[in-house]
C-alpha cells in the first residue's frame, strides 16, 4: 500500500502513521523527520533547510522531491510506504506522480485528517510539553509564533492538494477531531477496504 496522509501540523499524521506502521509493516516516510536528521547531521540539505524550518516556511520543492525520490528506492519501501508531510505543494504532488509512474507504481489512497484549526495550537503546545517531559529535545518550530507561519503555509500551499486528489478520486477525509483511538479505527476501516479491493497482482507487489 502506498498512502499519503494529509492534514495541517498537529492533525495527528505522525501518531496515526505509527499505528499504520505497526498494523501493515510499511515504513513512515516523514519529510520533516528526514529534514531534521539532515539539519542535525549538518549536510548541505540540512544547511539549506535549517533556517527555513525554524521560521515555519517550506523547504524548496527541488530539495524535498530529491530526498523522497532517494528514500522510496530503499529496500524497506518496496512493499509500500506512508508519506507523512509530503507532498506539501501541488508541484510536489505532480513530481510524486511522475516518480511513481516511472516505476509503474500507483498510490493506494490519500487520507486527509480534517481538524478544527483552533484546537491545533493547543495540540502543538501539548506535544512540546510531553516531549520535554520525556527529556527529548523540543522542536524549534513547535512554538505558537512559528506555528502560525506553518499553518499559513499549510492553508496557502498544501490545502489545495485536497482538491487535487479529490479530482483524481483518491481522497478520503476523516474526522481528525475524534479521540485518537477512534481516528485510528476509522483509518483502519479505510485501509482494510483498500487491502481487500486491491487487484490480486497489485496486492502481491504492494
Ligand atoms: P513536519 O515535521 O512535517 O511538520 O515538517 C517540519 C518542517 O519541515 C516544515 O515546517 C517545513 O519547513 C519542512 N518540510 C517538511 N516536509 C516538507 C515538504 N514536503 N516540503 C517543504 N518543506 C517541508
Amino acid at each position: 500500500m502506498r498512502i499519503i496522509l494529509l492534514g495541517p501540523p498537529g492533525a495527528g499524521k505522525g501518531t496515526q502513521s505509527a499505528r499504520i506502521v505497526e498494523r501493515f509493516g510499511i515504513p513512515q516516510l516523514s519529510t520533516g523527520d528526514m529534514l531534521r536528521a539532515a539539519v542535525a547531521a549538518g549536510t548541505p540539505v540540512g544547511l539549506e533547510a535549517k533556517g527555513i524550518m525554524e521560521s515555519g516556511g517550506l523547504v524548496p520543492d527541488s530539495v524535498v522531491v530529491g530526498i523522497v525520490a532517494d528514500r522510496i528506492e530503499e529496500a524497506d519501501a518496496h512493499n509500500g510506504f506512508i508519506l507523512d508531510g509530503f507532498p506539501r505543494t501541488v508541484d510536489q504532488a505532480a513530481a510524486l506522480d511522475r516518480m511513481l509512474a516511472e516505476k509503474n507504481l500507483a498510490l493506494s489512497t490519500v487520507i486527509e485528517f480534517s481538524v478544527d484549526e483552533d484546537a491545533l495550537v493547543g495540540r502543538i503546545a501539548k506535544r512540546a510539553t510531553e516531549t520535554a517531559a520525556r527529556g527529548e529535545p523540543v522542536r524549534k518550530d513547535d512554538t505558537p509564533e512559528v506555528f502560525k507561519t506553518r499553518l499559513t503555509a499549510y492553508r496557502t500551499q498544501t490545502a489545495p492538494l485536497s482538491a487535487y486528489y479529490a479530482s483524481l478520486g483518491m481522497l478520503e477525509t476523516l474526522d481528525g477531531m475524534k479521540p485518537v483511538d477512534a481516528v485510528t479505527g476509522d483509518l483502519m476501516t479505510v485501509l482494510e477496504r483498500h487491502v481487500r479491493t486491491a487487484p490480486a497482482t497489485a496486492a502481491a507487489i504492494s
